[in-house]
């Protein structure tokens, strides 16, 4: 049905990327100053108009099973991988075309969107993607039991109000909307709740911290409410006092605990943070969470011996966060985690081809020497991944620590024979990452089939040989320049 080339007169970007090739080219400085302002709000509109057209492709792409039968597991994986987006744009993308893109149903006949007027909108350039991402974030609070009419007023309110105003003040007209609809909060039903719930950790940063956010339902909140009544109260799981009493607070003489409260200066919500702390600690000491992927649920730490010995740097934990080493010494200490002390001499172990899974002493060693999966541009840490077998078992594969390597579950179901399957090979000793496992992906992600490995979790890797790459240029062209020759020269 979707034949090739046939169509050669459909629709294409080409005029498209003609006219803003243009518009890069040509100079604005003849512009009268209105003009140049015209011009700006053109584009804008255009790049708004586009984002519908990102859309219709999207969901085009999509009814036609194209990312499946690519071996992308989903079209957030296929946009990341053919256009090279961002984890996060790729998510808002297709989050956007869902609420806002026209769908067909199973005879082809189109399906109104989600959000109608939002959608109108957009097309029309009226409004951005910001917009419509702030109309979302409003129209999702709308309670269930809410009759239909008030619902699309209030869509169509929005999406009137985003036209005028900036994405800015959406919220807060959001809020008024939904204090009108649900005035004393009755008509919001479980699954309301349900739809809301969600805890969201962000991405640790440099300086160690993860914000977090979120929403709890009353279930978790009934839950919390005591346990934090009992752990968050002034005096108890302070760190920063070693009399301070933890999880024995029960069994705590109370002069203690008044004495103790008296010292403490932590906020509510500093306390509250102990307080998880403290219980997440119970938990895991108490081997209470059992295993996961064949070793216990508890902390793996990564250490290099030269920053033990220097107490300095940070070890890296299997989940791909980072702790500092004097709090890792301090957690080792506390809750016997399990540690990979490594003298950064590559690969430590050795296993005969004793049994089809790899021991947990296998496992540890791959987390320590690899952090994570190992298919180029993978970023999932070793807390999930599997083992694989470079050289497959069933063909005589050894469980060899030198025939192993992580790859995260999705990873792992792309490699096959196949024509869209990825293969993996070990480099050799010609590479200059000879020992690691690369990667060749299909011909329709990379046609030159070249074994690539995964940078992801030694960005230090790359970036030190971009740095030699630099110096060796700057090396060469300054003796080409002592021969009393030009750079350009060299390659005549
Ligand atoms: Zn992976």
């Amino acid at each position: 049905m979707h034949s090739n080339s046939e169509q050669a007169g459909g629709p294409n970007a080409d005029a498209l990327l003609a006219a803003v090739g243009e518009l890069v080219e040509q100079s604005l400085t003849p512009l009268p100053d209105r003009d140049v302002v015209e011009l700006m709000r053109g584009v804008e509109r255009a790049a708004r108009m586009l984002v519908a057209v990102q859309h219709r492709v999207l969901i085009e792409v999509d009814s036609r099973s194209i990312p499946a039968d690519t071996g992308a597991k989903t079209i957030k994986l296929f946009l990341m991988e053919t256009l090279r987006l961002s984890n996060v744009e790729a998510g808002a993308r297709v989050r956007a075309a869902t609420r806002v893109g026209t769908f067909c149903d199973m005879s082809g006949a189109e399906l109104a969107p989600e959000l109608p007027c939002t959608a109108i909108a957009l097309r029309r350039g009226d409004i951005s993607v910001e917009h419509a991402r702030r109309i979302t974030a409003v129209m999702v609070r709308v309670p269930r039991g809410v009759d239909a009419a008030d619902r699309e007023a209030a869509e169509k309110l929005l999406a009137e109000f985003a036209a005028t105003g900036s994405p800015d003040d959406i919220g807060k007209v959001g809020q008024s909307i939904l204090a009108h609809l649900d005035p004393d909060g009755r008509i919001t039903d479980e699954d309301d709740r349900a739809r809301m719930r969600g805890i969201r950790i962000g991405r640790q940063r440099p300086d160690g911290m993860s914000p977090i956010s979120g929403e709890i339902d009353p279930v978790l909140r009934a839950l919390l409410d005591p346990v934090l009544a009992k752990y968050a109260r002034p005096g108890v799981a302070n760190p920063e006092d070693p009399t301070s009493p933890g999880a024995g607070v029960d069994r705590a003489d109370p002069q203690l605990i008044i004495a103790a409260a008296q010292r403490d200066t932590r906020t509510a919500a500093q306390r509250t943070h102990d307080a998880f702390t403290l219980l997440l600690r119970e938990l895991v000491d108490t081997n209470m969470i059992g295993a996961h992927r064949g070793i216990p649920v508890t902390t793996v730490l990564t250490i290099r011996l030269e920053d033990v010995e220097q107490l300095s740097g940070v070890a890296t934990t299997a989940t791909g966060g980072t702790v500092a080493i004097p709090e890792a010494l301090r957690l080792a200490e506390r809750s016997r985690p399990y540690l990979a002390v490594f003298d950064h001499a590559g690969l430590p172990l050795h296993f005969g081809r004793m049994r089809r899974l790899a021991s947990p002493a296998q496992r540890l060693s791959l987390i320590a020497a690899l952090s994570g999966c190992s298919r180029p541009g993978c970023d999932a840490p070793a807390s999930l991944c599997a083992v694989h077998h470079v050289h497959d078992y069933s063909k005589g594969g050894p469980t060899d620590i030198e025939n192993l390597v992580l790859a995260c579950d999705h990873c792992h179901s792309l490699i096959n024979d196949s024509e869209a399957g990825w293969k993996t090979v070990v480099l050799g000793d010609d590479s200059e990452f000879a020992g690691r496992t690369a990667w060749i992906a299909p011909e329709h992600i990379d046609p030159t089939g070249t074994p690539r490995v995964n940078h992801r979790h030694r960005a230090g890797e790359l970036l030190a040989q971009i740095v030699a790459d630099i110096h060796a240029r700057r090396e060469r062209e300054r003796g080409a320049h002592r021969r009393g020759r030009r750079p350009g020269d060299i390659a005549a």
